[in-house]
């Protein structure tokens, strides 16, 4: 049996290269999964295999086949040199942080940022001696003026997942380099399906992979891919903070890589068909979802993204708090929860103006965003549909 090897599935598609990536069936007595990995302790077959350190494996923090696998996988389809994983999301960030920074930087952090990495940058990073500036997401090639001698960072995350501006990130990603810092993303929304960050400039690209790549709300997971440029400090920072994430964990997200393609695609056909029926409604006064060909981020998005995921946000009209919790509380199908990317839908408020520092967050109405998952459409717009009614008797 002729094997597929990452070169020959170069030129193949991406769910080609999604089935067959990081598999080695005959690794694992033919199998056609990569096993569960558990150990710590490695052996070696003598003193001198010991002192030299030279066998594939050495330690469990260190890397399993399990972990190897997911690794070697998400670098095939990120177009990445190497890449590191992590127990959460917010941990593959701060990895991500810790590995292009050191006392006396300065970094730029993208104002529309995921809410924790603020925080991140906040208090430890300001602890070790790092200085945040948060700016503009629309400011693109503008990031010059803010860029010092001493930024070693700038922080990407395109869409915002809440307010979904997009940012030029290859325009970003010349300005930074030009300065000879490090650009890091996080690439959640989009995935290294819809958004190769590679070739589009970015160094680190990271990935909760609890949301697309689990895809069913049963797990917690982060990936940093990197360039060639970034991958041997990205390693050594990981080897030496050894943060690594549990087994059965690795072995969920690699079977939920195999059909991420096809959850995606899914996702993104329904939440665009349940974002142009909001648009339609009297309730809402604006949906920000950057494929929509009216949002302000689309021309960005055609150009650079290849598909759009299930998660955006709306803007209703002006509404009290009481008629927007009548139209929630009452939802039989949206759960009420933070994450996303799950087989299930989810709504949540929301409200930027508590953390934004660098730009106004001043809709006109109560934000609700939604995560779009598998249901029968028909019955999420019955849902709303009911919960809109239960908000127009408060309004
Ligand atoms: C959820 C999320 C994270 C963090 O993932 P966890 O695994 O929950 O820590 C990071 N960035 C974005 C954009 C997210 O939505």
């Amino acid at each position: 049996m002729t094997k597929s090897t990452p070169d020959s599935r170069a030129a193949m598609g991406a769910r080609t290269r999604l089935v067959h990536a990081g598999r080695a069936p005959f690794d694992n007595h033919g199998f056609v999964n990569t096993a569960i990995w558990r150990g710590s302790t490695v052996l070696y077959p003598n003193t001198e295999e010991l002192y030299a350190r030279r066998q594939r494996f050495i330690y469990g923090t260190k890397g399993t086949p399990t972990t190897e696998s997911l690794e070697t996988a998400w670098s095939e389809i990120s177009g990445a040199a190497g890449t590191v994983l992590a127990p959460s999301g917010l941990a593959a960030i701060t990895l991500a942080m810790m590995t292009a920074t050191k006392a006396g930087d300065h970094v730029l952090v993208v104002d529309s940022a995921y809410r924790p990495t603020r925080v991140f940058c906040d208090t430890v990073l300001k602890k070790f001696g790092v200085e945040t500036e948060y700016y503009d997401p629309l400011a693109g090639a503008g990031v010059a003026r803010l860029m010092r001698p001493n930024t070693s960072l700038v922080l990407v995350e395109a869409p915002g997942s809440q307010s979904f501006e997009m940012q030029d990130i290859p325009a970003i990603a010349e300005v930074a380099h030009a300065r000879g810092a490090c650009v890091a993303m996080d690439n959640t929304w989009a995935t290294p399906l819809f958004f190769p960050p590679h070739a589009r400039g970015v160094d680190l690209a990271i990935e909760a992979g609890t949301k697309y790549l689990s895809g069913h709300s049963d797990l917690l997971l982060g990936l940093v891919s990197a360039n060639a440029d970034w991958y041997p400090r990205l390693r050594e920072t990981y080897d030496t903070f050894a943060n690594c994430p549990g087994p059965e964990d690795v072995f969920l997200a690699l079977r939920g890589l195999r059909t991420m393609e096809l959850r995606l695609r899914e996702a993104e056909k329904q939440a665009l068909d349940f974002a142009r029926w909001l648009q339609t409604r009297p309730e809402v006064s604006r949906v920000l979802h950057p494929a929509l060909p009216d949002d302000p981020g689309h021309a960005i998005f055609k150009r650079d993204f290849l598909g759009s995921s299930g998660l955006f946000s709306v803007v209703l009209k002006p509404a009290s708090r009481a008629a927007v919790a009548a139209l929630l509380d009452g939802l039989e199908l949206f759960g009420l929860g933070y994450s996303w990317g799950g087989f299930e839908s989810l709504v949540i408020p929301f409200d930027c103006k508590t953390y934004r520092t660098a730009t106004e967050w001043k809709p006109e109405g109560p934000a609700l965003r939604f995560s779009i998952g598998l249901e029968d459409l028909d019955d999420l717009k019955a849902d709303v549909e009911r919960g809109f009614a239960r908000l127009k008797k408060l309004a």
